[in-house]
């Protein structure tokens, strides 16, 4: 063991705090896109999230799973935001006794203009090569994955947790995977985080694809 090991705290543990300043100034950035939108960060949120789900709209609990917080902390903000017009309650088209939220045409306004707004941390991130942001997307995927498998957060919309992804099914390096929606090639710089189109693969079909991304990125660094 050398000196520096016994003095430096574990790499997890500062990866964690520097991870908690990027947090910090992604929290300060949202802070001024939602007060320039008028809204606070949890309607922020909850609009862009329930954009997302297009035309069929988020029923309430969906949308506080999502945000991390209660339901009627999830249900104060909604009713803001439908005073504001910017969201509308109707009935769910999958279930009649049940209320989706869906975002009004001044709703989407207000996300597509977020949307352009380029915040601190995204000219941060684009001081890396676009390699290292293709690392860092890889390496995030990882961590997310970790962290809804221990169930610390909601299962997201990740391409590797989609039964249309099919990791590496093609020789090309540059467009090694394919979405089975879609019928298309895709990059590793275009995995999704979010998709609007997503749909869970079953668990068994989710570990196979998993495997089969993550093991051959393996080899990839160690070739
Ligand atoms: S449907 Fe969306 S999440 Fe699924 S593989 Fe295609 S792009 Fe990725």
């Amino acid at each position: 063991m050398t000196l520096f090991d016994a003095i430096t705290t574990p790499l997890p543990r500062r990866l964690r705090e520097g991870l908690d300043r990027i947090a910090a100034a992604m929290r300060a950035d949202e802070w001024g896109v939602a007060e320039e939108a008028g809204l606070t960060p949890t309607q922020l949120h909850a609009l862009t999230f329930i954009a997302g789900r297009g035309e069929a709209g988020m029923r309430l609990r969906a949308v506080a799973e999502h945000l991390g917080v209660t339901q009627p902390t999830a249900t104060d903000s909604i009713a803001a935001l439908a005073r504001k017009g910017l969201v509308t309650k109707l009935a769910d088209p999958a279930d009649k006794r049940a209320i989706a939220i869906r975002v009004t045409p001044a709703g989407c306004d207000v996300v597509r203009a977020i949307g352009l707004a380029m915040t601190s941390a995204e000219r941060a991130l684009e001081t890396l090569t676009p390699q290292e942001q293709q690392t860092l997307l890889d390496l995030v995927i990882k961590t997310i994955r970790a962290l809804q498998k221990a169930e610390a957060i909601p299962p997201q919309r990740l391409c590797v947790s989609c039964r249309h992804f099919r990791p590496h099914a093609h020789a090309d390096a540059e467009l090694p995977h394919h979405c089975a929606l879609v019928d298309a090639a895709f990059g590793g710089r275009h995995l999704r985080l979010d998709c609007p189109e997503h749909d869970p693969a079953p668990p068994a079909e989710s570990e196979a694809a998993w495997s089969l991304f993550a093991h051959h990125d393996a080899h990839q660094a160690g070739a």
